[in-house]
């Protein structure tokens, strides 16, 4: 049997990086893979705390000090069974949760020793298992009539469909999109999340008697009062979309664009789609100067695509410090690997050029007094201008929810301070009665791990709410 608590004479290891001067050319993954001593090595490494903070802090209470003991053990099969309990897609959290800001950030052995490896592990593990052949398709173990239907197929429509399949429901998910997987597919890189990884989740669904109808936007091809005509209970997860817009002067000119269009382009290029956006060249970074704006992931995954499609040079702007930034420092630290160049306390004042832009003026920032929320306020420092040549403008300041009662044509809905939907948060049930909602949509743009969690938490739900919907009405059949 291995020893545990070897973190003292054995040193953090993560699976190898590729060099930056080939990461830069490609878009492949940038993380090989755990040989299994490795594996073994590391988990080894958890001092299987009996207060785990690991587990506190990843949403889904993963049973992390389990599933290192087990690997540490060599006893892998068992180790995805315990990870796979409580999560829909070990593969892909493994991949591409902020570990440093969750679980790993929280490991008791970081202070002083460095966290244990628990992503790259919980993606060794679901690998290993998919090799293996024991991942199965959801199985349920008795079918029942009554149907769902779910709009959206990202990871909190695919997680509830995962879960209500298991217990039996007919499961119907409709999404707007050619492919499932939503900003899996569509907004995340290859670089971070290759898309066969995501193919092969659908895959296995879909062979688990989950119904498909893509292509199929409700609001638009479908409408939602038909959907609830059609079914006995409805998961709203449609994830937020609306671009918040930069508001300086110059906006309007070309060559200035929200991220998830240049994202959404770069992911469709990678997937042989056709792209006529980017084949005329305006969403390539391919020789040009690219400023993005923004500090999140999503500005961190525009400056890297931009690295790869061959751009002049990458500039980030981003008005607060890189303490104060709500990307993840692991990403930050990529991009830099890559050739980014970070402009910290810096903002946009106007965009110059004509007709396409070809200039940003920015100003320098200063952190002032902290506002409600505890962040301190970036302000501009007077006379502090200065210019970046700029030919492509990406803007990634985050995403608003768009107009669903309106969209659905179902004014009953009702929306929060943010225009998210709001539920009860307990039944996480909407105002309109057998319709639930989860992921992004209630909770504004989050991570996939949230999505995920709320999607199992919203199945269970809906199962209780079906439940009684059955008993009712076998109560009125015999009356
Ligand atoms: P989505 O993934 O947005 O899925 C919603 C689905 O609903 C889509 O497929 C959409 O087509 C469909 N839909 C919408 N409207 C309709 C309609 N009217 N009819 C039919 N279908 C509809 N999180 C991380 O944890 N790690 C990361 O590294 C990370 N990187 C990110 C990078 C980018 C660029 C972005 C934008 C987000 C990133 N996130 C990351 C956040 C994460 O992707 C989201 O929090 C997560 O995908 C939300 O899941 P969801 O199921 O709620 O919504
Ligand atoms: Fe960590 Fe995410 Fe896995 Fe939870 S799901 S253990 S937070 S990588
Ligand atoms: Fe192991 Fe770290 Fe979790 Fe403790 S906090 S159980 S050391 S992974």
């Amino acid at each position: 049997m291995t020893r545990l608590l070897q973190f003292t004479s054995l040193a953090k290891a993560m699976p190898e990086k590729r060099p930056p001067t080939e990461r830069r050319r490609d878009f492949g993954e940038i993380y090989g893979e755990f040989d299994p001593a490795q594996a073994q090595q590391q988990a080894s490494r958890c001092s299987q705390c009996g207060i785990p903070y690991c587990q506190v802090h990843c949403p889904l209470g993963n049973n992390i000090p389990d599933w290192l003991m087990l690997t540490a053990e060599g006893r892998l099969q068992e180790a995805y069974e315990a990870a796979a309990a409580t999560n829909s897609m070990p593969e892909i959290c493994g991949r591409i949760c902020p570990q440093d800001r969750l679980c790993e950030g929280n490991c008791v052995i970081e202070k002083g020793f460095a966290s244990v490896s628990i992503g790259a592990i919980e993606k060794y593990i679901t690998e290993t298992a998919f090799a293996q052949g024991w991942v199965a398709p959801p199985q349920p173990s008795r079918e029942r009539p009554q149907s769902v239907g779910i709009i959206g197929a990202g990871p909190a429509g695919l997680a509830a469909a995962e879960q209500l399949r298991r217990r039996g429901y007919q499961v119907h998910v409709y999404d707007r999109y050619d492919r499932v997987g939503g900003l899996l597919v569509y907004g995340i890189p290859n670089f971070k999340l290759e898309k066969q990884v995501v193919a092969r989740r659908h895959a296995l669904l879909e062979q688990g008697g989950i119904r498909f109808h893509l292509n199929t936007a409700v609001g638009a091809d479908v409408s939602l009062a038909e959907l609830r005509r059609r079914h006995d209970a409805l998961l709203i997860a449609t994830g937020v979309y609306q671009a918040r817009e930069m508001t300086c002067p110059g906006v309007g000119l070309g060559n200035v664009v929200p991220a998830l269009a240049y994202l959404t382009a770069a992911n469709r290029k990678e997937l042989g789609d056709a792209v006529p956006d980017f084949d005329s060249g305006a969403l390539d970074a391919r020789g040009k100067d690219v400023v993005v704006v923004g500090g999140g992931d999503t500005a961190m995954d525009c400056v890297r695509t931009a690295i790869r499609q061959g751009a002049r040079a990458v500039r980030c702007l981003y008005r607060r410090d890189r303490k104060n930034m709500p990307g993840s420092q692991r990403e930050v630290q990529h991009a830099e690997e890559e050739g980014v160049e970070f402009v910290w306390l810096a903002a946009p004042e106007a965009l110059l050029g004509e007709g396409v832009v070809r200039q940003v003026r920015a100003h320098r920032m200063h952190l002032g007094i902290a506002d409600a929320g505890g962040r301190q306020v970036p302000q501009p420092l007077p006379g502090s201008h200065f210019e970046l040549p700029a030919d492509l403008v990406i803007a990634a300041l985050g995403f608003d929810p768009e107009d669903l009662p309106r969209l659905f044509g179902a004014p009953e809905l009702k929306l929060g301070r943010w225009g998210t939907l709001e539920i009860d948060q307990r039944s996480m049930m909407t105002a309109l009665d057998g319709v639930f909602a989860a992921g992004d949509i209630v909770r504004g743009a989050s991570l996939v791990v949230w999505g995920i969690r709320d999607g199992r938490d919203a199945a269970e739900q809906m199962h209780r709410y079906l439940q009684a919907k059955a008993a009712a009405a076998s109560v009125a059949a015999a009356e």
